[in-house]
């Protein structure tokens, strides 16, 4: 499915409505430059599990865990990874085969750790339509 938004609103409103149709282990990988809306887009998805936490990117971590929602949500920002070596350390797998969500920012950068049944929503600018434009694709 290809989305158009025209506001971070509108992309903070699709992942709300993605995130309440969130399933039970599932992973959605997040592909897109820095500063294209990955976090926003997280912050509505949260917000659809009915998580009312402040979500933001795990800068310092890696993961974010937040239990209050419908499911538990694994908040993962990779884009600090030095190799995909520190994922075990973090012991990613209890994550990515437990009963709660993952999302991934910058899965790109673990390509090889991503299952086959990963959903993957790559965002992306196009300059020509505006600072604010945002094509969104939702591919599974
Ligand atoms: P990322 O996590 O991909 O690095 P962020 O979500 O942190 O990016 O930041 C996206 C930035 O782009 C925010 O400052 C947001 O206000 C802005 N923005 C402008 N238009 C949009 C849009 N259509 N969708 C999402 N964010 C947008
Ligand atoms: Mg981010």
């Amino acid at each position: 499915m290809i989305y158009e938004t025209m506001s971070p609103k509108e992309t903070f409103e699709l992942g709300r409505k993605i995130g309440l149709e969130a399933k039970a282990g599932e992973i959605i990988c997040l592909d897109g430059d820095l500063g294209v809306g990955k976090t926003v887009f997280t912050q509505g998805f949260a917000k659809g599990l009915g998580i009312d936490e402040a979500v933001n990117s795990p800068t310092f971590t890696i993961i974010q865990e937040y239990d209050e929602g419908r499911l538990p949500l694994y908040h993962f920002d990779v884009y600090r990874i030095g190799n995909p070596e520190e994922m075990y350390e973090i012991g990613y797998e209890d994550y990515f085969y437990g009963q709660g969500v993952c999302l991934i920012e910058w899965a790109k950068l673990i390509e090889e750790l991503i299952p086959d049944e990963a959903k993957i929503v790559l965002i992306e600018k196009n300059l020509e339509n505006g600072l604010d434009y945002r094509k969104i694709t939702v591919s599974d």
